[in-house]
Formats: C-alpha cells, structure tokens, sequence
C-alpha cells in the first residue's frame, strides 16, 4: 500500500487459526507490516492495554467461544479505545448490521464490515477509506522532508502565509467562519503545506512560535474584515502542544484585544494530533477558560481517532468538524454514511453546531441539505485562498446561492 501502512498497528481477533492467517497474509500484502493475532478476547486486552502494541485497527470476529465480539466491544468501550473497528463474521448481513449498530451506539469508530468468505478487494475497499492521515501521509511520502533548522527560519523570516477557507451555513449559503491555514512560501519549493511541516514545528518545540505568527496575522486580517462590515469568524488550527503552557491564553487573549475582536469572534479548532501528555489538566484548564471568556472552541477532524470521545465529554467544544474522510462520498457509501449520521447526531444532541468538511461535488452538498447539517467547508464551496482573493469569491458564491445553489432539486 505504502510505507506508511508499516507504522500502522492492527490485530486480527478471531478464534479461527485459518481466518487468522488468512487475514494477516491478506495485510501483509497490502503493505501492512505491523499485523498481530490473536485467538481469543482475554490475550487480545492484554495487548490493547499496553501501550506499545496498542492498535489503531482492530479486524473483530463476532463468533467465539469465549468471549465474543460483542462483549470485547464492551471492554474496549471501557478502555475508552480510540482505534477503529472491522467486524468479521459468517453470521447473516442482518446480524452484522445489528453488531454494526450496536458498536456505533458505543460510539467506537467502525469502518465496515466483512462477511465471511470475502476477498482482499473487499477488504481493501473497507481499509482504503480509513484515515485520512494514512491518505495524507500517502500523498506526502515522496515529498520533501524539511527539517527543524529550515522551519525555524522560515518562521524568523515570515516566510508562512495564512490562506482562508470558507465555513457556509448549508440552509442559506450565508459566509459564518473562514478557517485559516497556514502555507509556507518557500523561496525555491513554492508553496508548502501544513502537512509538511507543523508535525515537524511540534516535535522541534517551534509550533508556539508558528502558532503565534498565524494568529496575530489571523487576528490583524480579523480586523480588517471586521472594519469594512464583515461579520463572519475567523477560525485557527491550535496544536495540543500550545496548550501545554498557561501564557497560550493570554496571547489569545492580548491579540484579541489589540486588533479590537470580541472573543466570539475567533474560533480554536483543536484536534488531538498528539497522545495528551501525561498531565491533561493544563490543557483542560486553558480551552475551559477561554471558553469561559466567550472564545469559540471547535473539535476538528472528529471521528478519525485522534479527536477523542473523552476530548468531548471534557470539553465544552461549540462546534464539531466531521473529518472530511466521512463526509466526501457519504451520500453513496454505507459504511461512511453510518458514521457521518452518527457524528451529526451526536453533535446536535450536545448542541454544538456542526460542519462538515471535504464537501467537494454537488452531491456531498445535497447530502448536508437533506440531513440538516449545519456548515458546510470544502473545495465545492472554495478551496483555500489569500485574503485579496475574498471579495471576488464572495461575490462569485452570492452569485451560486442565487442561482439555486439552496433550493430543492426538481
Ligand atoms: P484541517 O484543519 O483538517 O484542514 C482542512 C484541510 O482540508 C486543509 O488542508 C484544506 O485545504 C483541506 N480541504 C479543504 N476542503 C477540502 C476538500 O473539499 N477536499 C479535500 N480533499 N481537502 C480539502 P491543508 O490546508 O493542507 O491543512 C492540513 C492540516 O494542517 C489542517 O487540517 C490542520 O490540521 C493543519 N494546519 C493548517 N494550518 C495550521 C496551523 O496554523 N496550525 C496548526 N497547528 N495546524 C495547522
Ligand atoms: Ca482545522
Ligand atoms: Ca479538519
């Protein structure tokens, strides 16, 4: 598949030895180095429970002797496991959807399901859709690495440049947010993106510095929409790694006041890029106080794994960004539809407001339409672009959501 299915851990429960080997050589050949089995649930914890053979994946055969996959559903729910599932079974494709639902019900991320026999297509079709990090890092392997030095400088120089992305409301195409995402202007590579280097900012110790940089020059352009009469808000990507220090806070709070913005006018979307380091508190303890002070917090890329349920159950987030790996082609695939209706769901029971991103065709915006999801955010809408290029699309999306863009299908 690709160098990256190699750090990718997954296990292969089943209490058939031929299922097991079967499976395992079906990975293996799709570039999946790190495949462990395991006949039985007891052994199959004690790997989850450890932290260096913990998996991100999780094959689940729902008939076994001992314990079955329903009551191993059950433990994981207990260990607030944050990987994914695929169910295995022979049973009849109604009991799977029973099972299907039941783990979503415990709202543990589940790509699909395989009825026994399959082949490796079908179960490559279930994996490939799986997280977008495994895509991203996918189109990424062959590119340029950059290393700390490079990155430090460039921050020095100001060589990154904040483009924005609309957030619409999907009843009345009305512009309520832009995101902004940082690019990196490198004077021989061109543009760069984040991908390249904000994992590289975080594990060098620079991402307080680049996130300083984006947000004054966020919060500067904030200004200047807000003077000439725009009322929409301005979001920012926050690492967890900001959120390590208390003087995060007050930087938010200070460039707030400097460019003249109210607190519900800058959005932080969060999303948990790293494991929470051993102390959760200090992060817990930042996002509950700017929220206190009227600042808009956003959960990002939920259902991927790396925005947790425990993240939600602690933090009282506004919004809620379904992963644009749920949302582009939900309307024509079960599997992503379950977990786009399940996260939409939840989102409104806790009254958050919810956008979905990756919305590329006509067809992903129809599906946000007919299920009422709030916002929508994605390429069919506008891809990201410089601020001087705002007015013109504006104008450009007014001139679409008149022409139809809002009202039903004939
Ligand atoms: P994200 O926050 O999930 O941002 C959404 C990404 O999806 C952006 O990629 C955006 O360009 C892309 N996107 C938007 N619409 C579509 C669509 O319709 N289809 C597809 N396929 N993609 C779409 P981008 O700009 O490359 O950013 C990647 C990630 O880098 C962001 O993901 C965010 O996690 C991170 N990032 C960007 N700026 C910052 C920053 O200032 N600080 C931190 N800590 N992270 C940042
Ligand atoms: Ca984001
Ligand atoms: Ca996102």
């Amino acid at each position: 598949m690709c160098s990256t299915a190699t750090h990718i851990k997954i296990l292969i429960l089943d209490d058939d030895p031929f299922m097991l080997k079967l499976l395992a050589k079906m990975l293996y050949n799709q570039g999946f180095a790190q495949v462990s089995s395991c006949s039985n649930g007891i052994d199959a914890l004690k790997q989850i429970d450890h932290p260096g053979t913990k998996p991100d994946l999780i094959l689940l055969d729902l008939n076994m002797p001992d314990m079955d996959g329903i009551e191993f559903v059950r433990y994981l729910v207990d260990r607030q496991f944050k990987g994914h599932i695929v169910l295995v079974s022979g049973e009849d494709e109604r009991m799977l959807k029973a099972a299907e639902k039941l783990v979503h019900a415990h709202q543990i991320p589940m790509l699909g399901y395989l009825h026994k026999p399959f082949n490796p297509d079908q179960l490559f079709e279930i994996i490939k859709h799986w997280a977008p990090s495994v895509a991203k890092e996918q189109q990424s392997s062959d590119k340029k690495v950059y290393i700390v030095e490079e990155i430090r400088a460039a921050i020095s120089n100001h060589e990154l440049v904040n483009y924005y992305q609309p957030k619409v409301a999907v009843a009345s195409g009305e512009l309520i947010s832009v995101e902004t995402l940082v690019r990196w202007n490198h004077s021989v590579d061109g543009l760069i993106s984040p991908d390249q280097f904000i994992g590289i900012a975080e594990q060098g110790g620079l991402i307080n510095d680049l996130t300083r940089l984006v947000l004054s020059d966020a919060l500067a352009q904030a200004k200047i929409w807000q003077q000439s009469g725009q009322e929409f808000r301005v979001a920012i990507n926050v690492s967890m790694d900001n959120l390590a220090s208390l003087d995060f806070q007050d930087l938010v709070v200070n460039l707030a006041k400097e460019n003249d913005l109210s607190p519900q006018k800058i959005i932080l979307e969060v999303t948990e890029s790293q494991l929470m380091g051993a102390d959760a508190r200090i992060p817990l303890e930042i996002l509950s106080r700017l929220r206190l002070k009227r600042f808009h917090l956003s959960i990002d890329d939920f259902g991927t794994g790396h925005s947790s349920m425990a993240q939600l159950r602690d933090i009282p987030f506004n919004e809620l960004k379904i992963d644009q790996s749920f949302v582009h082609r939900a309307w024509t695939d079960e599997t992503l539809r379950a977990i786009y209706d399940a996260s939409l769901a939840m989102a409104k029971q806790l009254g958050m407001e919810v956008v979905a991103e990756g919305v590329e065709d006509e067809q992903d915006w129809q599906l946000l339409r007919q299920t009422g999801c709030d916002l929508a955010q994605g390429n069919f809408i506008s891809k990201p672009m410089l601020a001087a290029d705002f007015p013109r699309w504006l104008e450009e999306w007014q001139g679409r959501v008149r022409n139809g863009l809002i009202s039903d299908p004939v």
